[in-house]
């Protein structure tokens, strides 16, 4: 697989004819001893990704051939070579999520939202899940994703899945789509380091909240706590938070897992 589209996106490419995980294969290669050949805006991909990592010790299964699975190296720096405020670091996994709702968009006449934090969905199912994991020493940050491209629907591993082939899409490519996240990556990644990580300021907040279909629903969060809050999310606040009105009482919630409630 020559991937040439995406080639000229990355600043290293690496595809994998296959991989465990491949943010696992990337956070070695950009803690190891070589690892200044992994620059900013380093890539490893593979369309057979075997044990990959979904968050709190759950996986994301695809069958061989049928997905890709994309890990991002972010080293983010302001344009005066500092560090990005830790506060900011939240907004990763909405930036990441966003490239790829714009990405799917781009190829899904039916359109596609972001759930809040990160997964994209069409038609309330899941095409795609992001994993971002911080460097352990916090050098930078390794943006994962799981775009199911062309599984059957005898094929997806949960019923809350789909694929871009049966969400309708016009293009399956897997260079055309890696290349076109990276691309809006990039896009959205240079002005949110131009304003120091000032998610407002950059526009961020924004064009995230935009894209979001989770504001505006009734949603049921599942707190790190184990408390359960049941309430309608209205909006995503400067840190990147979930904003959830329960009772008329407004509770900005930064990690949990959140369940669209249908009624
Ligand atoms: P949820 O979808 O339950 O909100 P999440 O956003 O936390 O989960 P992750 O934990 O990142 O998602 O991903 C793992 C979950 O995604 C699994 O528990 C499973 O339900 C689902 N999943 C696994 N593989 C796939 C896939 N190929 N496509 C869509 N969903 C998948």
């Amino acid at each position: 697989m020559e991937f040439p589209l995406s080639r000229a996106e990355a600043s290293v490419l690496e595809i994998l004819p296959e991989a465990g995980s491949t943010n696992d294969e990337l956070v070695r290669r950009a803690t190891g001893a070589d690892s200044d050949g992994w620059p900013d805006f380093s890539v490893v991909a593979t369309a057979n990704q075997t044990r990959g990592r979904g968050r709190l010790g759950r996986s994301w299964v695809s069958p061989a051939g049928k997905s890709l699975a994309i890990s991002v190296l972010l080293r983010p720096r302001t344009p005066d070579g500092d560090a990005l405020p830790m506060d900011s670091l939240g907004w990763f996994p909405l930036l990441a999520g966003l490239a790829m709702t714009r990405s799917v968009r781009s190829v899904v006449p039916a359109g596609a939202d972001l759930k809040w934090p990160n997964d994209v969905l069409v038609n309330d199912r899941k095409v795609c899940g992001i994993l971002s994991e911080l460097l352990p020493d916090v050098s930078g940050i390794v943006i994962g994703a799981g775009l199911n491209l062309t599984l059957e629907a005898d094929e997806l591993p949960v019923q809350t899945a789909t694929s871009l082939m049966l969400a309708g899409a016009n293009d399956t490519d897997a260079d055309n789509l890696l290349s076109s996240y990276l691309r809006e990556l990039d896009a959205l990644y240079r002005p949110f380091l131009a304003a120091r990580g000032d998610a407002a300021a950059s526009g961020l907040q924004q064009a995230v909240s935009d894209a979001c279909g989770t504001i505006g629903r009734s949603v049921q969060v599942e707190l790190p706590s184990g408390d359960r809050l049941t309430g309608t999310a209205t909006g995503i606040d400067t840190d990147g938070r979930l904003l959830v009105d329960a009772n008329a009482r407004i509770s900005a919630v930064a990690a949990g897992d959140v369940t669209h409630l249908r009624y």
